[in-house]
């Protein structure tokens, strides 16, 4: 749809000098579509997902009014389900009050000490973003007051409600004046929202973004079929191959949380769970190192999770497939956000949670593209190449005198700097316990499963290597279905066998005994490699140079 500047909005010029130095430039299309409306004093309902601005979409016309009619006393009363979503929204708000002095929001949520808000309310706030209990509180204490409300909003309704909310709601309405504009935003719409605002809204205005803007095109998605023992593993291996860090992962239960806190701990990732269990403090606590960058992997539930927001997430994993589809787009909505692209990773086990999946790609309208875990050998081969670009980064950027001379000392006494280094080099790539090694054996039962799953592409398989094994015989997984990879470069080229071993386990990490039969014709070569690295090494050998000359590989097809 067609969005709009901010400036052409007709925003005051304070908030429209906070807005600048937030640095947002186009409307989003909630925004677009909300401010307006807001702005002439409309009630409204706004349906969009996480992720797409609708804090700015109700906060700004907020404000606009604020700044108009000049009053003082709380005028807008914004009831969100969590305390970390109301610290969000006041933290937005304050943002875009910046340049009016006498406008200050607060947020008013349980597990704070309530005095500090009692003495915040009473030196004068115009906002006040909480949640219901500890609105009610402030209600009883009469520490709040909610009869000079002029605009109600109620954000995440839809989470609201389903955290218990509803009578809450009623009571806390029952204070503000009927004369007021009400606005309520939900990601999804269902029956017991829509009665929400029959009882609490005047001939609203819905306005909605439509699915297709508000997914995930700009998103890579891929899932794996894999048993659930091989989840940890598999994880594993995506976390060491992509770095996605920040990165969050899903599950469908505290249990399962829990359990793959510790087990990702225990293999040296810095990873910290959140769920509705905990106490406040500690969800606190996680979310900020979270933020901060000191946490790498923030393993979550979809409830803990729900609407907060965390920006530059390298990847979404759903460990376990979501239980809905709503929740899927919600959950990889995390990652590429403002423009950037991301990475969604799902893994599903057995038919049904294939079925599943497919359901989501109707849904989505989109592809998630079946790929394979990486094998041992891509694993250690990209920690060899991080590990060779820390070193030369530190090599060139850091001061290292001292430790050379504690290196020469070493040397002194007989050690020679390569066993130093690959003594550092092993504890470097063993550390907090971390699998040393990924195990071959895994491959194997990675492989293992897909193919139990393919049978008919098995069976052609072993019809091929039946034929094939007459010529061949060398190399190769017998097990494993292979697929044949065409390179435009053959003997005139001065192409040999050993070149294509070689250049294929160095650029692309694939162990030289899973390389299948080569053939060298006069102006192309083949190659047999397991099916599940094909796309990798296809990919991989394209931007590589043999002998000299650019490579251009694909799938071997007869007919060409
Ligand atoms: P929602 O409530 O819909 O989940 P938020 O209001 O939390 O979304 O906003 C999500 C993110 O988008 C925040 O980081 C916010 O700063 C950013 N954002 C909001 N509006 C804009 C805009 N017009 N341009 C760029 N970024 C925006
Ligand atoms: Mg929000």
């Amino acid at each position: 749809m067609h969005t709009i500047l901010f400036s052409e909005l007709g925003l005051s010029a304070p908030v429209m000098q906070a807005i600048d130095d937030i640095g947002y430039e186009e409307a989003t299309p909630i925004q677009t579509k909300a401010i307006p409306l807001l702005m002439s004093g409309r009630d409204v309902i706004g349906q969009s997902q996480t992720g797409t601005g609708k804090t700015a979409a109700f906060a700004i016309p907020a404000i606009e009014r604020l700044i108009a009619d000049g009053d003082r006393g709380v005028q807008v009363l914004i009831l969100c389900p969590t305390r970390e979503l109301a610290m969000q929204a006041c933290e937005e708000i304050r943002k875009l009050t910046r340049h009016v002095e006498w406008i200050r929001p607060a947020a008013i949520y349980g597990g704070q000490d309530i005095d500090r808000q009692v003495r915040q309310l009473h030196s004068g706030v115009q906002i006040v973003v909480g949640t219901p209990g500890r609105i009610m509180d402030h209600m009883r204490r009469r520490t709040l007051r909610l009869d000079k409300v002029k605009i109600a909003i109620l954000d995440e309704a839809d989470e609201m409600l389903s955290m218990g909310f509803r009578d809450d709601i009623e009571t806390i309405f029952t204070d503000v004046p009927q004369q007021r504009q009400t606005v309520l935003f939900s990601a999804t719409m269902s029956p017991e929202i829509m009665e929400i605002t029959k009882l609490y809204m005047t001939d609203p205005e819905i306005i909605r973004v439509v699915r297709k803007e508000l997914t995930v095109e700009e998103i890579d998605q891929y899932y794996y079929n894999i048993p659930h023992s091989h989840k940890i593993e598999a994880l594993s291996r995506l976390m060491d191959v992509y770095h996605p860090e920040p990165a969050m992962v899903f599950c469908n239960t505290k249990k399962q949380v829990d359990e793959l806190v510790s087990a990702m701990q225990q293999r040296g990732y810095v990873a910290e769970g959140l769920h509705g269990d905990m106490k406040q403090q500690a969800r606190d606590h996680v979310m900020n190192t979270f933020r901060s960058g000191k946490v790498d992997i923030l393993i979550a539930t979809d409830v803990a999770a729900r609407g907060i927001d965390i920006s530059g997430i390298g990847a979404v994993f759903n460990y376990d497939i979501p239980q809905d589809v709503e929740y899927y787009v919600h959950r990889i909505g995390r990652t590429g956000r403002a423009g950037k692209s991301g990475l969604a990773f799902t893994f599903v086990t057995g038919s049904r949670e294939m079925a599943e999946l497919r359901g989501i790609m109707n849904y989505t309208h989109s592809e998630i593209t079946k790929s394979s875990i990486p094998t041992s050998a891509q694993v250690m081969e990209c920690r060899r190449l991080r590990f060779a670009r820390n070193v030369c980064a530190a090599v060139e950027n850091e001061d290292l005198s001292d430790y050379m001379e504690m290196v020469e000392q070493l040397a002194d006494e007989g050690i020679s700097a390569v066993e130093i280094a690959a003594a550092l080099l092993k504890s470097e790539m063993t550390s907090g316990g971390k699998a040393a090694m990924p195990s071959e054996a895994d491959d194997f039962a990675f492989a293992g499963h897909e193919y139990r799953r393919d049978r008919d592409s098995r069976r052609q398989d072993e019809r091929k290597k039946r034929c094939d094994g007459r010529r061949s015989g060398r190399r190769g997984r017998s097990d494993c279905p292979t697929v044949k990879i065409y390179i435009n470069l053959g003997s005139s080229a001065g192409v040999l066998p050993k070149h294509i071993v070689g250049t294929v386990a160095n650029e692309t990490g694939l162990a030289g005994k899973f390389i299948g039969r080569i053939e060298i014709n006069e102006r192309y070569s083949t190659f047999d490699v397991p099916q599940e690295a094909a796309g990798m090494v296809i990919d991989t050998l394209n931007k590589t140079r043999v002998m000299g000359r650019r490579v251009n590989a694909r799938l071997f097809n007869e007919q060409y």
